[in-house]
């Protein structure tokens, strides 16, 4: 059964590439990393009701658990390859079984044909469904985008449109109304099947001074980069970049605030310093997902956000709000 489950997801992903030595089937795989690059590593893991709901089309599970894995490498700036993949199941009927395998396959295929990754070999065990996946890419030496190089006065960007995968999830069902369907489907397929930026990050490569992908929301992953920078930052909800979609279904302070603390959305948020802000917002408007300039990198601590009237908005526990005081305003 296990075996039958290996040879049919070996069938359904098969990727050519001359550097897989030796690929599925073996107890490793042998890869050939090209002369002088630097091997880029990243796993994540999704778990059934925690990171998607159960229902989940397995055909959208298999993308997105590549997908996530993939926003890693294009925030690090490397050229995606081989991709491992964990699979626990739960015991159900081997048509059910081999259904859901198929599904997972299909959709994690779409994808990975889309970036030439090979699936290269995994574990499949049972127990409550979850997947890891595990993926390798390439990056020339000390090229690489990391959090920890954003400077005071570096302008921060973000490419695509923020908000949109957070609001999807937070409306699931289906509405009465076809416009209001078409939105809303729209909106979940940017948190079923998130296109990671890995042509973006490419072109960030010797440009931006700090990357990384927005999983957790936009102040929360703005906020790593501070800390690993040693700088504070300044978001002006005013240049969030907001679907139609997104502000076609809700209000626009709601919107700021699937924008600002929804998850899931896998665009990149990097920092650049003025002078190439240009050039880099051209390359990325090229590429067809844009970027945003949504505030500055500054010195000191912290995010802080100023509010679309232009007064700085306070954290709250459901959201982000203005400050209750005026005092308490910076
Ligand atoms: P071993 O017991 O030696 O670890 P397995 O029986 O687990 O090997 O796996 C046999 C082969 O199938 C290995 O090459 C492994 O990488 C591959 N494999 C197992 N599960 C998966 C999976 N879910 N996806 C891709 N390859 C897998
Ligand atoms: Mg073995």
């Amino acid at each position: 059964m296990e075996f039958r489950l290996i040879d049919r997801l070996q069938a359904l992903t098969a990727q050519a590439r001359d550097d897989v030595r030796l690929g599925i089937g073996d107890d490793a795989a042998l890869l050939a990393v090209p002369a002088g690059q630097e091997l880029a590593v990243a796993i994540d893991t999704l778990v059934e009701g925690v990171h998607f709901p159960r229902g989940t089309a397995p055909a959208d599970i298999g993308w997105k658990a590549l997908a996530v894995n993939l926003s890693d490498l294009a925030a690090m700036g490397a050229t995606p390859a081989w991709a491992l993949l964990a699979l626990t199941l739960p015991a159900q009927p081997a048509d059910a079984q081999q259904d859901l395998v198929d599904g997972l396959a299909e959709g994690f295929s779409q994808l990975a044909r889309m970036h030439r990754v090979a699936l290269v070999g995994g574990d499949t065990t049972r127990g409550p469904f979850a997947l890891s996946v595990a993926v390798h890419g390439f990056v020339p030496p000390g090229q690489a985008l990391r959090r920890d190089g954003a400077r005071a006065g570096d302008l921060v960007f973000v490419t695509g449109t923020l908000g949109d995968a957070a609001a999807g999830l937070q409306r699931l069902a289906s509405a009465a109304d076809s416009d209001e369907e078409k939105r809303r489907a729209g909106l979940r397929a940017r948190l079923n099947r998130p296109e990671p930026r890995v042509a973006a990050g490419l072109a960030l490569r010797g440009r931006a001074s700090a990357c990384i992908d927005v999983s957790d929301g936009l102040l929360a992953d703005l906020a790593h980069v501070c800390t690993a920078s040693g700088v504070g930052a300044e978001v002006d909800a005013a240049l969030l970049p907001l679907s139609s979609a997104l502000l076609g279904c809700c209000d626009a302070a709601e919107a700021c605030d699937f924008a600002l603390s929804g998850g899931d959305d896998y665009e990149l948020c990097f920092a650049v310093p003025p002078a190439r802000a240009g050039e880099v917002q051209a390359d990325l408007a090229r590429l067809g997902c844009g970027a945003t300039r949504i505030g500055r990198i500054v010195e000191g601590t912290g995010v802080r956000v100023r509010g679309i009237d232009g007064q700085w908005l306070m954290p709250t526990r459901t959201g982000w709000d203005h400050f209750p005081d005026e005092t308490a305003r910076p």
